[in-house]
C-alpha cells in the first residue's frame, strides 16, 4: 500500500532526499494555477481534517474571504495533546518538508503570507527537528522572499514555529490563536469562526499537521487519485496511533476504512498473552469507547465509526484487555480533562471535577450503583453547555463507558470483580 504521509523512504526528512523524490514540485505546480483552482482540487479530493473533527478541508479554505484589506493567516495545529494521539510528531520527525510544502500551498490557496506551526511545548525534540527543516528550506530559497525566484512566482510566505507551554486547551483552535497572540489560552465563542475573525481579528484558517501534509501529493497526483483511496466519504490514508495492550504499539499509515480488528490483530500484533479485548477507544481519549464485542467489522473512517457509535477523532486507538480496571482508566481520563479545563464555563469547570470525584469514590470502594446514574447525569449537564469541545471530550468517555459497560461497573461497585494485583496499579500513562 502506498504511503502518502509517511513514505518508507530512508532519510526523507533531509532536504536533498526530499528533493530527489520530487520534493517541492507540487508547490511549483500550484503556482502555475489559480488559488481557486487549488481550493477546488482539495475540495474534490474529499480530504477531511485529521485533527479530530474530520471537517472538509477544501470547504474550510473556501470560507476565507476573497476581498479583504486585512492580512490573512494560516495556523498549522501541531499541539497534539489528546491522550492516545501521537502521530503528528512522526511527521515533524520523518517528513517535515512535505509539511512545509503543504503549508506553502495552503498559504497560496487561502492568500496568507504568514503561517504559524503551533507545536506542543513538551515536543522539545520535534520542535528542534522542525526548526532545522525550516532553516534548511529558508537557506535553499524555498521560503521567504527568495522563493519568488526559486519557484518563478510573485508569491512568497513565511513560516514560524510557535511553541505551546503545556496546556491541552491551546490545541482548541480559538485558544491556539489567543496563545499565539500572547493571551491566556481561553477558547473563544464561535461563531464567528476563524475565517471571519481569527488571529488579531483577521481571516485565519487552522488545519492539523497531518491534513496539511496530504496536500502536496493531492496537487501532484490529482484529486481523483486521492479520492479513490480508502472510503469514498473520508478518502486517503489515516495515521493510526495504536497504544495500550497490543504487542506492537506504534503509528500505522493505512487506508481509511481499514478494519479496526485488522489494525489491532495484524498491524499491531494482537493482544499480549492472547487475552480478550474488554474495551477499545478508537479515536483518542475523548471519543466514545467501544466494547470488545462491538469491534468486529468496524471500519476506521468518520462515517463508519459514527454508525458504530463512536468517532474517528485523531485515529488514536487505545486497546484495553480483559484484565483492565475500567474504573481506574475512566478516573484517569476524568482527571486529565478536569486538570486541563480552562475554567471559563461552569458546567465544564465544576462538572469535570464532579466526574473525577465520583470516580475516585468508586475506586475507594465507597461508591454505590446510584453513583453510576449520577455520572451520566453530570456528563449530560456538561455536554452541549460549554464554549468549546473540551466539555464533550470530558463527558463522552464517562457517559458512554458507564452506559456501555453498565454490567461491569455495577459488578465493580458491588466488588464482584476482583482484579489481578498488577492491574491495580495500571495507569493510562
Ligand atoms: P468543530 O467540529 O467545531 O470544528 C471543526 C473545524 O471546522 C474548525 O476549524 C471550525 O472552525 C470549522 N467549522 C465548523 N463549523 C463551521 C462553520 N459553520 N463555518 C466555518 N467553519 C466551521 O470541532 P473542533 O472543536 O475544532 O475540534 C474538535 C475535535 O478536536 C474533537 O473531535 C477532537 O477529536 C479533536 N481534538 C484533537 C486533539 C489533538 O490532540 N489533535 C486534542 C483535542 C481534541
Ligand atoms: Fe474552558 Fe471547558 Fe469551557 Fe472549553 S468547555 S472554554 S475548556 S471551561
Amino acid at each position: 500500500m502506498e504511503k502518502i504521509v509517511l513514505p518508507d523512504i530512508k532519510d526523507f526528512h533531509i532536504l536533498d532526499v526530499y528533493l530527489q523524490h520530487g520534493g517541492y514540485t507540487a508547490a511549483k505546480k500550484a503556482f502555475t494555477q489559480s488559488p481557486d483552482d487549488i481550493i477546488d482540487q482539495v475540495k474534490r479530493s474529499g480530504l477531511r481534517g485529521r485533527g479530530g473533527a474530520a471537517f472538509l478541508t477544501g470547504l474550510k479554505w473556501s470560507f476565507m474571504p476573497k476581498t479583504t484589506d486585512k492580512p490573512k493567516y494560516l495556523c498549522v495545529n501541531g499541539d497534539e495533546s489528546e491522550p492516545g494521539s501521537f502521530k503528528d510528531r512522526q511527521i515533524f520527525e520523518y517528513n517535515p518538508h512535505q509539511l512545509i510544502e503543504g503549508t506553502i500551498i495552503t498559504c497560496y490557496a487561502i492568500g496568507a503570507k504568514v503561517a504559524y506551526i503551533y507545536i506542543r511545548g513538551e515536543y522539545h525534540k520535534w520542535i528542534k527537528l522542525m526548526q532545522k527543516a525550516l532553516d534548511d528550506a529558508y537557506a535553499n530559497g524555498y521560503l521567504g522572499e527568495k522563493m519568488k525566484e526559486k519557484f518563478g512566482t510573485d508569491f512568497s510566505c513565511d513560516i514560524y514555529i510557535h511553541k505551546g507551554a503545556g496546556a491541552y486547551i491551546c490545541g482548541e483552535e480559538s485558544a491556539l490563536m489567543n496563545s499565539i497572540e500572547g493571551k491566556r489560552g481561553y477558547p473563544r465563542v464561535k461563531p464567528p469562526f476563524p475565517a471571519q475573525n481569527g488571529l488579531w481579528g483577521c481571516p485565519t484558517t487552522i488545519n492539523n499537521v497531518e491534513t496539511i501534509t496530504n496536500v502536496p501529493p493531492i496537487i501532484n497526483k490529482g484529486w481523483e487519485w486521492f479520492a479513490s483511496i480508502g472510503e469514498p466519504k473520508h478518502p486517503g490514508t489515516i495515521l493510526f496511533g495504536v497504544s495500550g495492550h497490543v504487542n506492537k504499539p506504534g503509528v500505522y499509515e493505512l487506508p481509511s476504512g481499514t478494519l479496526l480488528t485488522d489494525i489491532i490483530y495484524n498491524h499491531a500484533g494482537g493482544v499480549p498473552g492472547n487475552k480478550k479485548i474488554l474495551c477499545v477507544i478508537p479515536g483518542g481519549s475523548s471519543m466514545p469507547p467501544l466494547r470488545g464485542d462491538q469491534i468486529e467489522g468496524v471500519k476506521m473512517d468518520a462515517e463508519s465509526l459514527k454508525a458504530a457509535g463512536s468517532a474517528i477523532g485523531t485515529g488514536g486507538i487505545m486497546v484495553m484487555d480483559e484484565d483492565t480496571d475500567l474504573v481506574k482508566v475512566l478516573a484517569r481520563i476524568a482527571h486529565f480533562y478536569h486538570h486541563e479545563s480552562c475554567g471559563q464555563c461552569t458546567p465544564c469547570r465544576e462538572g469535570t471535577g464532579w466526574l473525577e470525584k465520583i470516580l475516585k469514590r468508586l475506586i475507594a470502594g465507597k461508591g454505590s450503583v446510584s453513583d453510576l446514574d449520577l455520572l451520566i447525569t453530570v456528563a449530560n449537564q456538561i455536554e452541549g453547555n460549554t464554549i468549546c469541545a473540551l466539555g464533550e471530550a470530558a463527558a463522552w468517555p464517562v457517559k458512554f463507558m458507564v452506559e456501555r459497560f453498565r454490567d461491569y461497573f455495577e459488578k465493580r461497585v458491588s466488588k464482584e470483580i476482583s482484579l489481578p494485583v498488577a492491574n491495580k496499579v495500571h495507569s493510562m500513562r
